[in-house]
């Protein structure tokens, strides 16, 4: 196939550029490295199947050739990014996801829209499954990037309903692995950081709200595998091993061998209290399942964090 991929200088689009181009595919890989970066893709911009064009893809977008399929990953997604981006955050959720899926529709081609848990918002049920429609503060400072991704996937299902496009709704639950930005401030790169550099580990909150952290290997596989599926309705991507932040910290502390103090910061407005995936549609739909341990992904992300400070 021949796959254009939006934000694919980014954490997860650079990992799945890879690994289409490990399948066989070309790439047409696209960013405007506002939250991505140029180390991300520095192998993939040798490989022969690999072009790069550093674009905004909420401009209109027009690529020559086919195209069998549109991978829609460029946004911010760490909550500092979008704080830091609110507005370039809504526009690549609502004009992107709207450029994207033309070049789809014209081209024929396969539309993903990599959307998020955070559609569930701070979720009164746990686990979340894919029929549960959330639980989002529109106006709060995490709205920004809920709602977008909430609009984008209004958007992509109108395009399947209206235009009978082939869709492919992704919701993406914590994911962690080598190429997340030292900077990125998410939970794992900000203790990994903090850890190796001997720093205090900032718990937010009481450190009891949980998340359930996905490797990035195994984030890709499901996505490859919903990529080809024929499956037009949301399915979550993630690892249903759930954890406090607390039990987090203690876990990077023991891996790093530090002896950084843990320390407690307010926590941000509207930080979800729980959060996991209910699995059963990838399980099923899919056969799909997480494979690497949560120690096990720690420990080959502390190699890459180690070889970066
Ligand atoms: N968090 C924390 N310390 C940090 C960064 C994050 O305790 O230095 C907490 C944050 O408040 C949230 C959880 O870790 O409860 C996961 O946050 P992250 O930014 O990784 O992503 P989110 O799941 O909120 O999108």
């Amino acid at each position: 196939m021949r796959i254009l991929v939006t934000g694919a200088a980014g954490f997860l689009g650079s990992h799945l550029s890879r690994h289409l181009l490990g399948k066989g595919h070309s790439v047409i890989g696209i960013d405007n490295f506002i939250t991505g970066s140029v180390y991300n893709i520095q192998d993939l911009l040798k490989k022969p199947g690999f072009e790069f064009i550093k674009y905004d893809v909420t401009n209109y977008l027009s690529v020559p050739g086919k195209l069998d399929a549109v991978l829609h990953f460029a946004s911010p997604a760490s909550p500092i990014d979008y704080l830091k981006f609110p507005i370039p955050t809504l526009k690549v959720g609502a004009l992107g996801t709207h450029k994207a899926l033309g070049l789809a529709k014209e081209k024929k081609a396969i539309f993903m829209i990599a959307s998020t848990s955070e559609v569930y918002g701070d979720p009164l049920i746990n686990p979340q499954h894919e029929a549960y429609w959330g639980n989002v503060n529109p106006v709060g400072p995490r709205g920004v990037y809920d709602e977008a991704k909430r609009f984008a996937e209004a958007l992509t299902m109108a395009y399947h309903r209206y235009h009978g496009m082939q869709v492919r709704l992704l919701r993406i639950f914590n994911t962690y692995g080598p190429n997340m930005r030292l900077e990125d401030g998410r939970a794992v790169p900000n203790f990994m950081t903090q850890a190796l550099k001997g720093r205090p580990i900032t718990v937010y909150g009481n450190g009891r709200q949980t998340r359930s952290l996905c490797y990035v290997s195994d984030l890709i596989d499901g996505i490859y595998r919903l990529l080809l599926s024929r499956e037009n309705d949301p399915v979550n991507i993630g690892n249903p091993h759930e954890i406090t932040l607390l039990e987090l910290a203690d876990s990077i502390k023991r891996l790093t061998r530090s002896r950084s103090r843990i320390v407690f910061k307010p926590l941000p407005e509207d930080d979800p209290k729980v959060r996991r995936p209910d699995i059963t549609r990838a399980r099923k739909l899919l056969k799909w399942q997480p494979k690497v341990g949560l120690e096990e992904g720690l420990k080959k992300t502390i190699t890459y964090f180690k070889t970066r400070l």
